[in-house]
């Protein structure tokens, strides 16, 4: 038996300054074939579980290449089709093969290219013929589209935001993928479309129920799996949107049936299935009344989705209100990293940082600082994977702690201000810029945490994202709406 697996991942936000060219693959994760290593990151997952069993079980992998761009704006026409490429000369080299795994992100918009994820899987398909399975694992925050469903045998998103279950989900579309293969199932897809916008942190409820009763109906029935595409919001392409997408052992009509049940229970929690969200001096307001850490997260400047990650609109309000005990990491600043560097460790400056990229950044802070503690590729911890940070620098504003990288990122691990040596256990205030994946980690040291809107690049308020391409009607834009099947 031979499988061929490659990975190819980014998530665009259509609306973000930032670019994404081909060397930001290169520069975040780039594994050529035979040279990802030996943990898995969270859209490689396939590859990495598939190289575990081929060397028990005694099959053939061909490994094709893995690589995945920090999120940003628009994808280059270049970069999409020289990866895509890539990948699908790989795979006509490895030729003949009884299946092929994808680990993808499922959002990623290319110039000319609103679904690169369908526009590979369709390419994919034409090289093997319609016999051979195709498994593809897909972050949550994706397009589900037509063309991918279409042309894929199977797809499994992680359930669980924070992507905590990444490792697992890829253990799923690998161990189908092979049943597959092996002729025991035959894999067919329903998707439904559940006409809505939004976000669906699973660590508080309604979403927590729904997550845990979609697994429980899996493994029976002929339930192959079950998948909720939570949608990614800040895309400007037609089939944006949340899907539910059954995967049945060739029980097409009850996967449509169940695929429609759980989307018409899906719509009903809209509205209900994010936290309050509160302005910057709400929040400083609330945490200075709390005991113990309070974390405080930014996902309107989030890097992971897309946002440049160097807003300093909490960390003014923080220092013009004179608050002491107070951290936030990170913020994207390579040029001030480098200047940090060159004044050294203990270094004092005046440094200008921060609010560079965008109006929505703020402007930059100018203050003079103490470098507190400075490493070279630092990197942090998203459950067993290591994100790069690139060179780091911990900087001391005078009772705010900064921490400031040079390869964007959101707060995933807390060793991103531990391994720089900033105490946040001993913090009152903890400032991250992340959506909800760094509530793994952050939750448990924190005596509260709590939502804020700094007026990010990323709206939490959807009506407010400038589309004009999505699909209409869609909540919450329309207020009918109803699920349709696709
Ligand atoms: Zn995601």
């Amino acid at each position: 038996m031979r499988i061929f697996a490659a990975s190819i991942g980014t998530e665009t936000n259509t609306f973000a300054p930032i670019p994404t060219a081909l060397e930001s693959f290169h520069e975040m994760f780039y594994a050529p074939p035979g040279q990802h290593p030996d943990d898995a990151k969270l859209c490689t997952a396939p590859l990495w579980v598939a190289r575990r069993r081929a060397k028990a079980e005694g099959w053939t992998l061909i490994e094709g290449t893995s690589t995945f761009a920090e999120p940003a704006g628009l994808v280059s026409r270049e970069a999409h089709e020289t990866l895509r490429d890539e990948v699908l000369g790989q795979l006509r080299a490895a030729m003949p093969v009884d299946g092929v795994l994808l680990g993808l992100h499922g959002a990623m918009v290319a110039d000319g290219y609103d679904d690169c994820e369908g526009d590979l899987i369709a390419r994919v398909r034409e090289i093997v013929g319609a016999a051979v399975p195709i498994g593809v694992e897909l972050d949550p925050h994706c397009h589900m589209t037509k063309k991918r469903v279409r042309n894929a045998t199977l797809i499994i998103c992680f359930k669980e935001f924070p992507h905590t279950d990444f490792v697992a989900r890829g253990e799923e579309v690998v161990e189908l993928t092979l049943q597959a293969v092996r002729g025991k199932i035959k894999p067919v897809m329903s998707l439904c479309d559940c006409r809505m916008i939004g976000s669906f942190p699973t660590t508080m409820q309604p979403m927590r129920g729904f997550v845990d009763k979609i697994s429980a109906l899996e493994g029976k029935d002929g339930v192959l799996s079950i998948s909720i595409a939570h949608c990614f919001p800040y895309a400007d392409v037609p089939e944006l949107g949340s899907r539910i997408l059954v995967v049945t052992d060739d029980r097409k009509e009850a996967g449509d049936r169940l695929a429609r049940t759980l989307a018409d229970e899906f719509l009903a929690m809209r509205g209900k299935t994010t936290p309050d969200y509160h302005s910057p001096d709400e929040a400083i307001d609330i945490a200075g009344k709390e005991s113990g850490t309070v974390v405080i997260a930014d996902p309107s400047d989030n890097p992971g989705g897309g946002a440049p990650g160097d807003s300093t609109v909490i960390l003014r309000r923080l220092i013009e209100r004179g608050v002491k005990g107070a951290a936030l990491a990170p913020m994207w600043d390579p040029m001030a990293v480098r200047l940090s560097f060159m004044a050294g460790t203990g270094g004092k400056l005046r440094l200008r940082f921060g609010g560079k990229t965008a109006p929505t950044s703020g402007l930059p802070v100018d203050a003079l600082i103490t470098v507190k503690k400075l490493v070279r590729d630092a990197t942090q911890t998203f459950v067993d994977a290591k994100v790069p940070l690139g060179d780091c620098a911990a900087i001391d504003l005078g009772g705010i702690e900064v921490v400031l990288i040079t390869k964007r990122a959101q707060s995933m691990g807390i060793d991103l201000f531990t391994g720089m040596g900033v105490d946040i256990a001993r913090k009152k205030i903890v400032v991250v810029k992340s959506t909800n994946h760094f509530h793994a980690a952050f939750a448990p040291i924190a005596s509260r945490v709590l939502y804020c809107d700094s007026g990010g690049p990323i709206p939490r308020d959807h009506r407010q994202v400038p589309y004009t391409r999505v699909q209409r009607p869609i909540w919450p834009l329309d207020e009918a709406v109803q699920p349709i099947m696709v």
